[in-house]
């Protein structure tokens, strides 16, 4: 599917040479000591990894023969993985291609094609959403070879889960103990306490507020909230969406500029169906880049039990982070 900013979207033909998919391909098992679902997706080993850039897959391809995007050129272009961690009815993986320019980033698009790229997430969070074999729609997008990007061209991902993911239902609990504690919805209550607080605070603007969220577990991590709640990007304004857009550049500019090279990150959008009690659209940005020369690794106390263990306050990464914003 091809979008263009004057609303159009096109549904191109698939001339792709697919394997057949088989319900086999994946598997969803439960850890049955954790309650814990893993995907276990073998056919992903075969998957194209760090490609020469004339075979590059999601540069525009008139022929449709070497890329997966048959047309002269796009503005923002969607479909299915070709090596799915999920597929059939247990839930389907996409590709957004961001844009044609295969040197271009998420950060250099102009304020109009970031909007154009929230748009069609909300188009493709909808359209899952709607599916009754999905229970939790992830869009997300994972920058530099370090996070383990295998394509360069600048892309992001959807994942439709037939589950709700761990961390989703962790926040959902906290979510239901607040309001039962409260009345209160656990969402606004932080933003309202950030905003007071301050000094987290990395923009604040009508529509729009970026935060380092007082528990930050990761280098440059950032929460960006809509100011007025919804569930997902669908129902945000055209003025809110315009500059959650620009504040979404924003804080990826200032990723970019923070080091001699650009940021490795990882952007996850939190959306959830529209009329659910719990649950605000979100984004949460972070690295594994912890300074110029050295990497986060995920070491015995973080992989190995989840506790997390950050070196730099959540107060001076939201210090670093303002000086970097342009
Ligand atoms: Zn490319």
């Amino acid at each position: 599917m091809l979008f263009d900013v004057d609303g159009r979207s096109v549904v191109g033909t698939d001339r792709r040479d697919l394997t057949v998919r088989t319900d086999s391909a994946s598997d969803i098992r439960v850890d049955r000591a954790t309650g814990d679902r893993v995907i276990v997706a073998p056919a992903r080993q075969e998957r194209t990894y760090l490609p020469p850039r004339r075979m590059c897959p999601l540069c525009p391809d008139p022929d449709g023969r070497s890329s997966e995007i048959p047309a002269d050129d796009y503005r923002v272009a969607v479909f299915e993985n070709r090596f799915p961690s999920l597929s059939g009815d247990r839930g389907r993986c996409e590709v957004v291609c961001f844009t044609s320019d295969h040197d271009g980033s998420f950060a250099r698009l102009s304020r109009e094609h970031a909007r154009l790229v929230l748009d069609v997430l909300a188009h493709r969070t909808v359209t899952l959403l709607d599916r009754d074999d999905v229970a939790e729609v992830h869009c997300f997008e994972n920058r530099g070879e370090e996070i383990g990007v295998t394509l360069a061209h600048p892309h992001g991902q959807i994942y439709a889960y037939p589950f709700v993911t761990r961390r989703t239902d962790a926040m959902m609990r906290s979510a239901a103990a607040h309001r039962a504690a409260t009345g209160a919805d656990l969402f606004a209550s932080i933003l309202d306490e950030e905003v007071t607080a301050g000094v987290r605070v990395v923009i604040a603007t009508e529509h729009t507020t970026a935060f380092v969220p007082y528990a930050a577990r990761w280098p440059a991590e950032v929460h960006v909230y809509p100011n007025r709640a919804v569930h997902h990007l669908g129902e945000l304004t055209d003025a809110e969406a315009d500059d959650l857009a620009d504040v979404y550049l924003r804080i990826l500019r200032a990723y970019d500029a923070m080091y001699a090279a650009p940021l490795p990150y990882i952007a996850s959008w939190h959306q959830y169906r529209s009329g659910s009690v719990e649950g605000r659209l979100h984004a949460e940005l972070f690295s594994i880049r912890r300074s110029a020369d050295k990497v986060k690794f995920l070491a015995g106390s973080e992989s190995a039990r989840d506790a997390f263990i950050t070196d730099r306050a959540p107060e001076d990464i939201a210090a670093d982070l303002r000086a970097a914003l342009r």
